[in-house]
């Protein structure tokens, strides 16, 4: 019986689906499970599967350091909740609240959601047409959409919530659910990662 140890495996649901991460297993070789792990002394279950999030995580962002690729992410808050680096940058700096942007949604930022045909999207959850990459160059859409030049500068005129926060250029909140919620891409992100 004092064998046994006890795991948790967390069940992340996104807009896109479940999280799974890749694990390599001595008898089946390479499979995708649900990330979690063993539970520590002392943890509960929440604590668990909040430490072992905060491992994958981390674990991306390092592996884009390593690689001098750096990460995005479509949510907003992975940067600021799981690096504590950033979580620093964001509270000490002021040049940081100020416009300067260091986490958040990578939209337009440092990522392009291209769909299967071709067309370029705001974002799979916000289908604003940005252009096509077989009718034009992507470094033209990239640098001449008028919708992504919106999008580099939305945090400046964001409403609500998200409009006085102070951490509105280190996350800044999901476009796509502020526009579901309130009818407005600038409104506030009422599933901010601060009240859960
Ligand atoms: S209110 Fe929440 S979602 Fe909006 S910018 Fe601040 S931390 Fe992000």
């Amino acid at each position: 019986m004092n064998n046994i140890k006890l795991g948790v495996r967390a069940l992340i649901k996104t807009k896109k689906g479940l999280i799974m991460v890749e694990h390599n297993e001595k008898k089946n070789g390479k499979i995708f499970i649900f990330p979690g792990g063993g539970i520590d002394p002392g943890e509960n279950i929440f604590q668990t599967a909040e430490r072992e999030l905060k491992e994958v995580f981390l674990s991306l962002i390092k592996t884009g350091l390593e690689i001098n690729l750096p990460v995005g992410f479509g949510d907003p808050f992975p940067h600021l909740l799981f690096s504590p680096k950033r979580m620093k940058e964001a509270y000490e700096n002021d040049d940081l609240l100020n416009g300067k942007i260091i986490g958040g949604c990578s939209v337009s930022i440092d990522s392009m959601y291209v769909a299967q045909d071709g067309t370029v999207l705001l974002c799979p959850y916000l289908p604003i047409y940005c252009g096509n990459v077989k009718k034009q160059l992507v470094k033209d859409i990239w640098l001449n959409s008028n919708t992504y030049q919106m999008a580099r500068s939305i945090r400046g005129y964001l409403e609500g919530k998200c409009g006085h926060c102070n951490l509105k250029y280190a996350c800044g909140g999901c476009r796509a659910n502020a526009y579901y919620e309130t009818g407005s891409i600038c409104g506030e992100d009422t599933g901010c990662w601060r009240d859960t």
